[in-house]
């Protein structure tokens, strides 16, 4: 693993008291850190991008694969890369895919690595899972390490509370923060059934209060949003600060313990994104995904999933306008999927999910072209003690009421 060693002796750090972070980005492509969602080594031989003939390599690798590969593709992925892709859908969906899919001897998944990480604890034992680019990371997953999360849960249990916290940990985490989850009974949820999952916490599980990993804002938005606590009722756990920056009595006093972590892509979005837009669309319907901030959810018209944006905008008649706050690729290829409805995206300034993009057709190229030479490149394969406890972790969310 290569991290900077100046990280620790920033001055301006120790002055207000921050612990800094062993999670500086790595620059993309440089460096190694597998156990990380951070950007690590590509090795081989790439294609060039500006090679002409990509995509019939990728189609001619394709066809002579047949049914031993599998393409699976989310939703935020590039077009070029999407158009060869055996399934899209959101990161949940397309692991169920894979493991619907025992055939495959390999999956090839174009996304990020902690779907990859899930399509191999998903999967059979005879199959390997791919990630075309090791670089294609989510800064949201690397947000909550597997060693801050255990500092965490000390703190939790010397403030006494940790006998009555279920930790709920949205899928956009690592494998082991998912294994943290299931150790202490707890449950993955994603974007469309984190409600369920706060109520069986509190409910069914008997919690009194829930650790939310690692997207404050999904946790917030259903506790306040949806199960109607109040904001008083939410703290947030900062892991680069000593006891998470809480007190013993907020850690008693509170119901929701939100991680301090957060999506890049949707974080940009504001208030001020959604005011602007309605000034500009009269009549504009705002669709937002749950991970944008607590200011843009309340003041969207819709809130939802991929998949609920996704089919909100296909049922909808012709003629209606949206602005859709989630990732850039989705929102582009909805426009173009609706040439008779007006959609734009919520905010003016370009925001893709820049990793997400690392996987490109070059990678995809030398992904396929490598599996009909016989070789496997950038296998995922989560270790078997992280990959019992987050199956049971991910087994709890579909057994979910
Ligand atoms: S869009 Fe956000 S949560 Fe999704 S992969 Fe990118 S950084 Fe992670």
């Amino acid at each position: 693993m290569t991290i900077n060693p100046t990280l620790g002796r920033d001055p301006a750090l120790a002055q207000v008291g921050v612990t800094p972070s062993p999670l500086a980005l790595l620059l993309l492509g440089r460096g190694s850190d597998p156990a990380s969602e951070r950007g690590v080594d590509c090795p081989g031989e790439l294609p060039p991008a500006a090679d002409p003939t990509l995509a019939a390599r990728a189609a001619a690798a394709k066809t002579a694969l047949g049914d031993r590969v599998f393409i699976l593709g989310h939703h935020y992925q590039r077009d070029e890369v999407i158009a060869f892709a055996d399934v899209t859908g959101d990161s949940f969906k397309l692991a169920q895919q894979a493991a619907a899919r025992p055939q495959a001897e390999a999956i090839v998944f174009c996304g990020v690595h902690f779907m990859a990480e899930s399509a191999d604890i998903l999967t059979g034992a005879h199959q390997r899972v791919i990630l075309p680019d090791l670089a294609a990371g989510c800064s949201m997953a690397d947000m909550a390490t597997a060693e801050q999360v255990e500092q965490a849960w000390d703190d939790l249990l010397d403030a006494g509370v940790a006998a009555q916290t279920v930790p709920v940990s949205y899928m956009n985490s690592s494998a082991a923060i998912k294994a943290f989850t299931g150790r202490h009974d707890g449950t993955i949820c994603t974007s469309s059934n984190a409600r369920r999952a706060l109520e069986w916490a509190f409910g069914e599980r008997g919690g009194s209060k829930v650790l939310f990993l690692p997207d404050q804002h999904l946790g917030r938005n259903t506790a306040v949003g949806e199960l109607g606590m109040t904001e008083a009722d939410c703290v947030v756990y900062d892991p680069h600060r000593p006891g998470g920056g809480l007190t013993h009595r907020q850690l008693r006093e509170a119901k929701m313990i939100l991680w301090r972590g957060h999506c890049s892509v949707h974080g940009r979005f504001t208030r001020d994104s959604v005011d602007e837009v309605r000034a500009r669309i009269p009549g504009v319907t705002v669709l937002a995904h749950p991970e944008c901030r607590r200011e843009v959810v309340t003041a969207a018209d819709l809130v939802g999933s991929t998949e609920y944006i996704i089919s909100v905008v296909d049922a909808a008649p012709a003629g209606s306008a949206f602005a859709i706050g989630t990732e850039l690729n989705l929102v582009q290829r909805l426009a173009k999927r609706h040439p008779d409805k007006t959609i734009v995206f919520l905010d003016r300034t370009v925001c893709f999910c820049s990793t997400m993009n690392r996987i490109d057709m070059p990678h995809l190229v030398w992904a396929l072209e490598s599996l009909v030479r016989g070789e496997t490149v950038n296998q995922i394969s989560v270790d078997r003690d992280v990959a019992t406890f987050a199956r049971k972790a991910l087994d709890q969310m579909l057994a979910l009421p």
